[in-house]
C-alpha cells in the first residue's frame, strides 16, 4: 500500500468520516494534514451521537471541512432535540443531515424509535433543503419504503455501500447517490466491487468512514480520511480509469451534492 500517486489536481473529497471519533478526534490537525498531503482537500465530518454535535460545531470553520449534524440510529434511544438540531445545521452551513438511517442488526437499539428518529430528521433536511447521510444495514426494504413514501424525492447517499448492483439500483432509481469506502479495496468484496463498478459516473462517490472501517492493509482504527486517495485508486482499476480521471468524477459529484465550495 506504499505506492503514491500524485495528488490530483481536483483534490479528492472524503464524503464520510468522523472527526469527533477517537482516535481522529485527539489529533485533527494532523489528520487534516496528512490528507491534504494525500491529496484529500475536503472532507464532510459526520455526527454521531448528540455529544459530537458541539465538537463538530467547533470544527465547522476550518478550511476544507464541512460538517453534517444528525443522530446514527445506532445512538437513536438519545433524545432528539430537533430545534437544536436545525439551529445547528443553519448555524454551521452544515452541508448535509446525518448520519442518519436505519440498523435492524444492531442489538437494544428499538426499532420503532428508529424509524421515528430517521423520519423526523428527513423532515428537517427537506425543511432545509439539505441532503442526508445513510446508513442502512439489515433494514433495506423497511427504509427504501420510507424513503418512497416520502412527498418529495429525498437528496443524499447512500453511505459505505457494500452490496450488490441489483439493491444499488433500487436506490438509486429514487435519485441518491452511493459512496463506496475500504470495501472495494478489499479483493474479496466482490458484491461491493461490482457495484462500484457499475455506478453511474454522475452518482458515485468516495468515503472512508474514518475510523470505523478498515480498508485492505489498514485496519480500522488506523483509518483516517487521507485513505480516501485509497478508495480512489480502486475505484479507477475497477472503472478502467486513470486515478486523476476517478478523482476529478468522484470530487465533481461530491461537490454538485453537498455544494461544496
Ligand atoms: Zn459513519
Amino acid at each position: 500500500m506504499q505506492s503514491r500517486d500524485t495528488a490530483p489536481a481536483a483534490g479528492i473529497v472524503d464524503t464520510h468520516c468522523h472527526l469527533t471519533i477517537a482516535p481522529l478526534s485527539a489529533d485533527v490537525d494532523g489528520v487534516l494534514a496528512r490528507a491534504s498531503e494525500a491529496g484529500v482537500t475536503r472532507v464532510v465530518a459526520a455526527a454521531y451521537d448528540t455529544a459530537s454535535w458541539d465538537p463538530l460545531a467547533a470544527l465547522s470553520g476550518r478550511n476544507g471541512v464541512f460538517v453534517a449534524f444528525g443522530l446514527h440510529p445506532w445512538v437513536s434511544s438519545e433524545e432528539l432535540d430537533l430545534g437544536r438540531l436545525e439551529r445547528l445545521l443553519r448555524g454551521h452551513n452544515a452541508v448535509a443531515v446525518g448520519e442518519i438511517g436505519l440498523d435492524f442488526k444492531i442489538e437494544g437499539c428499538d426499532r420503532e424509535r428508529q424509524v421515528r428518529a430517521f423520519e423526523s430528521q428527513l423532515d428537517v433536511a427537506a425543511a432545509l433543503g439539505l441532503p442526508v447521510l445513510l446508513h442502512c444495514r439489515s433494514a433495506f426494504e423497511e427504509m427504501l419504503a420510507i424513503l418512497k413514501r416520502r412527498p418529495a424525492p429525498v437528496k443524499g447517499v447512500v453511505h459505505a455501500f457494500s452490496r450488490g448492483p441489483e439493491l444499488m439500483r433500487r436506490f438509486l432509481a429514487l435519485g441518491l447517490h452511493v459512496a463506496f469506502g475500504g470495501a472495494i479495496t478489499r479483493p474479496g468484496a466482490d458484491r461491493a466491487r461490482s457495484s462500484a463498478a457499475a455506478a453511474p459516473v454522475d452518482r458515485v462517490l468516495v468515503e472512508t468512514d474514518a475510523p470505523s472501517i478498515g480498508l485492505e492493509g489498514v485496519e480500522a482504527n488506523d483509518v483516517e480520511p487521507r485513505h480516501a486517495a485509497f478508495v480512489v485508486r480502486a475505484l479507477a482499476s475497477l472503472r478502467g480509469l486513470s486515478f486523476e480521471d476517478a478523482a476529478l468524477l468522484t470530487t465533481a459529484n461530491a461537490r454538485r451534492l453537498f455544494g461544496l465550495s
